[in-house]
């Protein structure tokens, strides 16, 4: 049992989550509500980083599991600092493979994508075209800003970028305060107006749509990247950032992939099940494939079986494919299907009945004969809290009837 569940509902998942599924359930939540998206949303974003932090890491999962949030914040190894948390681009960065903060310094920024995708897509491969706005270098002044040579030290900053101001705190003291010069944005220096590039408007960079096309080869798995070098956004001295799209797999309504394999569910009669059958399947790639039984098997409720090479193919090597796994249900046809005396020519047919005692063999008194009649899961429940209350609180129910009070 965990204590508390915050940082799973924050995520969606229950306490039970597999790593994979806490992954899965980070990337499409740190995707939605990242700020580039979702800029009113700031907290929220920190919010699942946070969460996604704690779960993913087993050690610190555990320490949430046993003593809730609060164990957490102690635990930030002992000493002051308190919190512990990392940036939540940090973390967003790391999962999407932004490789760090060392190396982001020197890169633009990467620009992350979802592009939601059929198991078709996934099963036969295609190619997507997508419009992505991105920051380039304004071509015009070359990423100056405006005229060659037009840039000046900024006057009011002297070239540092930084204004000091004197705070009066009362009583004849005076507190400095650095703020970034408003002049020239702390960059230090400046453009008059007269100089700057008509194009960017001296912000040396411009908005551009980019059409991308996106191959998405067989056998790619959901949460799969595909990276695009160098086609992020442009910075003036940075080397540009990179584009990440990221795979967002759709249901299926037939067919669930479990790693190389597809499963399915497929529905007999009861006939079928015992007499054999003959089922078309429609696969991803639109073929028809005709599951038959063979001569003589029988089907049990929940049996599996499975049809070899008719899976995912596998990425980088498409010929080969996973299997298809078949999960079985049986369909009872409905009562009274048959009038007794037809009944009695099936039990003929099927082996295992008890042979009835001989009937002046038996004592009618050692019996006591049992009725079967439908469970309703419901009702039992209701039956357990009606005792429950009337032990814990027996006043709430003081001569009234059963009530059921979920609220
Ligand atoms: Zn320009
Ligand atoms: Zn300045």
């Amino acid at each position: 049992m965990v204590k508390e569940t915050g940082f799973y509902e924050m995520l969606g998942v229950k306490p039970s989550a597999t790593p994979e599924e806490l992954k899965k359930a980070y990337r499409k939540l740190a995707l939605k509500y990242h700020p580039d998206k979702n800029p009113t949303e700031g907290d929220k974003f920190k919010q699942i980083s946070q969460a996604y932090e704690v779960l993913s890491d087993p050690q610190k999962r555990e320490v949430y599991d046993r003593g809730g949030e609060q164990a957490i914040k102690d635990g930030g190894n002992g000493g002051g600092g308190g919190g512990g948390f990392r940036s939540p681009m940090d973390i967003f960065d790391m999962f999407f493979g932004g490789g760090g903060r060392m190396h982001r310094e020197k890169k633009g920024k990467n620009i992350v994508h979802q592009l939601t995708v059929s198991l078709e897509e996934l099963y036969n491969g295609s190619t997507r075209k997508l419009a992505v706005q991105k920051n380039v270098i304004c071509e015009r002044c070359e990423g100056r800003g405006g005229r060659k040579g037009a840039l000046e030290v900024c006057p009011s900053c002297r070239g540092t970028g930084v204004q000091m101001r004197l705070h009066q705190l009362g009583f004849g003291m005076v507190q400095q305060v650095s703020t970034m010069c408003g002049s020239c944005q702390g960059q230090g220096q400046r453009m008059s107006h007269r100089d700057r590039c008509k194009t960017c408007v001296g912000r040396k960079i411009n908005r551009q749509k980019k059409i991308l096309e996106v191959h998405i080869d067989k056998g790619m798995k959901d949460g799969q990247k595909i990276v695009f070098n160098g086609e992020g956004d442009q910075e003036p001295g940075l080397e540009p950032g990179d584009i990440i799209m990221v795979l967002d797999q759709r249901e299926h309504g037939v067919f669930t992939r479990q790693g190389e394999n597809l499963t399915m569910t497929m529905e007999l009669q009861l006939v079928e099940a015992l007499c054999g059958f003959q089922k078309p399947v429609q696969t991803l790639d639109n073929r028809t494939l005709m599951v038959t039984s063979h001569p003589g098997e029988l089907i049990k409720p929940g049996d599996t079986k499975c049809v070899m090479n008719e899976g995912m193919p596998l990425y980088r090597r498409p010929f080969e494919k996973g299997r298809l796994v078949i999960n079985f249900t049986v369909v009872f046809p409905e009562e009274n299907f048959l009038p007794p005396n037809k009944l009695k020519e099936l039990e003929h047919y099927l082996p295992g009945k008890d042979k009835p005692d001989e009937p002046d063999a038996m004592d009618d008194d050692l019996y006591i004969y049992a009725d079967l009649e439908d469970c309703d899961p419901a009702r039992e429940r209701q039956h357990q809290r009606h005792i429950y209350y009337v032990e814990e609180d027996d006043d709430i129910y003081q001569g009234g009837g059963v009530q059921c009070q979920t609220s």
